[in-house]
């Protein structure tokens, strides 16, 4: 896999080449503030001590507490990290939330691991990192499998340790635990606010023909709420393949079907197709909302999609950047369609502090006008430059840490 970091910072280069930024800042989102690699033991079930390895990178705090997911993934490693946490540092700034950018992982499979081994192990990430995290610090929220029962476990552990009750450390809590409502749907809803905002601008019609890769958090409630918007979701994927129907799917179905068989595939009505094959749909809008690099040199010339939308981080490497650009296919930008989620574990992160709990509506009453606010502010950048989206929403970034600094 192409180094994720190495990717982030050939973003920022080709930004530098737009728009001038002071030497400073530049020279300092080139590196994390800190990197900090942990080793966890865990006892398991069967009385054998196996050693976990685990990050936190804390990037940039310019304009507030280092914020950012903590994914348990075999790949995930160092430089997956650390590009993570340097987009969140820009999907804050992007969103206009008081927060930095940080991001956490494990290397693991947690499939692999008993419920009891994924709550040692979760817990023995809190005791390592005890110290750089707390709410006017370091707060961290769920990223790829890591759920809300694992954010309660993680909250718990800071509070026996550090005697704090705000509960402010760790957002993505389940409700009755200090979450904010709307925290699970947040990142698909915002992606939806962000493409609603901008639908006409990037040429597309009405009702979109709708592509979605993968089937986890953001992926089902991004096909969910686009579909009860009057759009047909007609292909999505998880990790073993994906389903197509050119004429919609019904997505709480699909999701039953499942729950059921454990797969998409086989789901009545619809085709079964490659992850291949699906990014490569004709459609009016396909969005990866899995993993990085999936849309690559290999396949870039190959996407029939009319826009993307990033809802997952760094799905597209720079190269694919290039070749969409030329033909002329829209990109909307992680760090602007994905920043509903980080948003709303700002804002619960506000209601733990002020002990408020806000009710569904008011979270959304709250997060539509700052998705549609952030999506123009980017427009307008990315035409003033006459340049794409992605550089659009960097240098509305840029500008907002450099103010700070
Ligand atoms: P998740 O663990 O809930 O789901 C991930 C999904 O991707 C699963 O359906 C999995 O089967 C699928 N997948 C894994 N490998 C795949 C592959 N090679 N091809 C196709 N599908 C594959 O994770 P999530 O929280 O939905 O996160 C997805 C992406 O969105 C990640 O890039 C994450 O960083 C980003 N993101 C998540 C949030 C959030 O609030 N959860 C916020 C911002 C960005």
């Amino acid at each position: 896999m192409q180094n994720p970091f190495q990717n982030a910072m050939e973003q920022l280069d080709k930004v530098v080449k737009v728009r001038n930024f002071s030497d400073e800042l530049i020279k300092k989102l080139r590196q994390p503030d800190r990197d900090i690699r942990i080793s966890i033991p865990v006892k398991m079930d069967n009385g054998s001590v196996k050693i976990f390895e685990g990050y936190r990178v804390e990037y940039n705090n310019t304009l507030g507490p280092y914020k950012g997911g903590i994914r348990y993934h075999k790949d995930t490693e160092i430089n997956e990290v650390k590009a993570l946490a340097f987009w969140m540092t820009l999907k804050c700034a992007v969103a206009g939330i008081p927060m930095g950018g940080g991001k956490g992982g494990i290397t693991v499979d947690p499939k692999e691991l008993s419920k009891t081994e994924l709550e040692k192990l979760s817990r023995g990430w809190v005791r390592r990192l005890s110290d750089i995290l707390g709410p006017k610090k370091d707060v961290p929220a769920p990223d790829v499998n890591t759920t809300p029962e694992i954010m309660a476990w993680m909250a718990d552990e800071y509070e026996k340790i550090t005697g704090d009750r705000t509960r402010a450390t760790f957002t993505g809590k389940p409700t009755d635990k200090g979450g904010s409502a709307g925290r699970g749907p947040a990142t698909g809803l915002g992606g939806f606010y962000v493409f609603d905002s901008l639908r006409k601008q990037i040429g597309l019609p009405d009702k979109c023909k709708v592509v979605i890769q993968g089937f986890g958090n953001v992926g089902v409630n991004a096909a969910q709420i686009f579909s009860e918007n009057g759009h047909a979701v007609i292909a999505i994927s998880d990790s073993k393949g994906g389903v197509y129907n050119e004429n919609g799917l019904d997505i709480e179905k699909l999701a039953e079907h499942k729950k059921r068989n454990g797969s998409l595939s086989g789901f009545e009505g619809s085709k079964d197709i490659s992850n291949e094959e699906l990014l490569e749909t004709g459609c009016d809008l396909l969005i990866p909302a899995a993993f990085e690099n999936v849309i690559n040199d290999a396949n870039a010339g190959k996407i029939k999609a009319k826009a993307i939308m990033e809802l997952a981080n760094g799905p597209l490497t720079p190269e694919a950047d290039e070749i969409l650009f030329k033909k002329g296919i829209p990109v909307v930008p992680d760090i602007l369609a994905n920043s509903g989620g980080v948003t709303v574990s700002y804002f619960e992160w506000d209601q733990n502090l002020k002990n408020e709990h806000w009710s569904e509506k008011e979270v959304f009453d709250k997060l539509l006008p700052m998705m549609n606010d952030a999506a123009q502010k980017i427009f307008k950048k990315a035409k003033e430059y006459s340049t794409d989206l992605r550089r659009g929403a960097f240098i509305v970034a840029l500008e907002r840490i450099q103010a700070k600094m």
